[in-house]
């Protein structure tokens, strides 16, 4: 059995190259070549002595994931179905802005968090992504994108931990992959830049603050106690007073000095002018000093299982005006590539249809260049 060295953070590869009786700073020319040159090949790196790529050849390799779909909005919005064996698939979603490139990936191939208005919660948890799995990701669409668009330097400014699962319930691989993508010899992305998304699983937001403290995202979607026990049933098990206390406990560490709350808009479940009222008093009254927070409404995708609906716009923008009015910073989250079903919650995909899926893919990227085009990072 060889090794995928996309596994290894940069203190993994140091210790695997000693173990092939190599200096350790052999691994950073590796690593540089791995996360920044995007070489899979040991034959390319034309830098490593020919007796290193030797062994590495016998020992090593760098596997991606195999892509099963890709497919292109006309937002310029791409999605890409990834195979991770066992008839499983995860997804990465890459959003394009004037001044930033996001990617937003998986932790888990499924969840078992099993919220009501996630079609990845409905489809239950299949198994965790090794590090190697969740860096797979990142690595394929920077450099699949550098190529597309002609470009040395680097295209995603932004890593979202918010396509399928709960990073938290997967720690001991989303560690290692966090310092990947924070690595200055990797892909040198700020702690500002990198945000981790979570239902709530608090001794890991303890865990992380100390570990790896990146922008936290934090899904509330109501404001008490019995609402969010239904919608997310890990509330019963961390309820809304610790979470907000761990909230706060992060923030001695976080790189922000606020913590993003998300809100997925539900119809007449969460979206009702008092709804609003409670969490201002909650964010404002808890331990007396409350939280310092920002909130993101996300309107609802929905999908049939679920049995609930999103809701109406002028609802969410009256939401959203009691919550800035009390002085609480909040945004509405634009959908994007809804067109290819790439936006929250909707990443599930068919991992059946296989078939004539590289054609269907060679013939989608001559149509991609355009929205490309217009995708400048400043
Ligand atoms: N498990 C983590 C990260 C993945 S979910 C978490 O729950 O935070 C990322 C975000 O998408 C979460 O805020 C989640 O609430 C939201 N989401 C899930 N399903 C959605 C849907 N159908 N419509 C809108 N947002 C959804
Ligand atoms: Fe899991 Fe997040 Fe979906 Fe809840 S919203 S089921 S935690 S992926």
């Amino acid at each position: 059995m060889t090794v995928n060295l996309l596994d290894y953070d940069l203190e993994g590869l140091a210790v695997f190259c000693e173990r092939l009786g190599e200096k350790r700073f052999r691994a950073v020319q590796l690593f540089r070549w791995i996360h920044q040159k995007g070489a899979a090949s040991f034959d390319d790196m034309s830098d490593l002595a020919k007796s290193l790529r030797e062994k590495l050849k016998v020992g090593a390799h760098v596997k991606a994931l195999d892509v099963i779909s890709e497919h292109i909005s006309s937002d310029g919005t791409i999605k890409w179905l990834f195979d991770v064996g066992g008839g499983d698939a995860v997804e990465a979603v890459f959003i394009p802005e004037v001044d930033r490139g996001t990617l937003c990936i998986s932790s888990q191939a499924g969840c078992a968090v099993g919220c009501r208005f996630c079609s990845t919660g409905h489809q239950g948890f299949s198994r965790n992504l090794r590090a190697g799995e969740i860096v797979a990701q990142l690595w394929f669409a920077e450099h699949f994108l550098r190529k597309h668009l002609q470009r040395n330097e680097r295209v995603i400014s932004n890593v979202v931990m918010m396509g399928m699962g709960e990073p938290l319930q997967n720690y001991s691989e989303l560690l290692p992959a966090l310092r990947v993508m924070l690595d200055d010899h990797g892909y040198g992305l700020s702690r500002r830049r990198v945000t981790v998304s979570t239902s709530g699983v608090v001794p890991m937001m303890d865990r992380l603050a100390q570990d790896c403290p990146v922008a936290l995202a934090v899904s509330l979607h109501a404001p008490d106690d019995a609402l969010r026990d239904n919608l997310v049933p890990l509330n019963k098990k961390y309820p809304i007073a610790e979470l907000l206390e761990a909230c706060n406990r992060y923030l001695a560490y976080a790189p922000r000095d606020f913590i993003t709350f998300e809100y997925c808009m539900l119809d007449g479940v969460n979206d009702q002018a008092e709804h609003a009222h409670q969490l201002v008093s909650l964010v404002r009254q808890y331990a007396s000093g409350g939280v310092w927070c920002k909130f993101n409404l996300i309107p609802f995708n929905p999908f049939p299982a679920s049995g609930l609906i999103r809701s109406a716009p002028e609802q969410v923008k009256a939401f959203a005006a009691i919550l800035s009015d009390a002085g609480i910073v909040t945004t509405i989250r634009k959908t994007r590539g809804d067109d290819i079903d790439a936006a929250c919650g909707q990443l599930a995909g068919d991992v059946k249809d296989r078939t004539g899926i590289s054609q269907r893919i060679a013939r989608q990227r001559t149509v991609m260049l355009k929205p490309f085009a217009a995708f400048k990072e400043t």
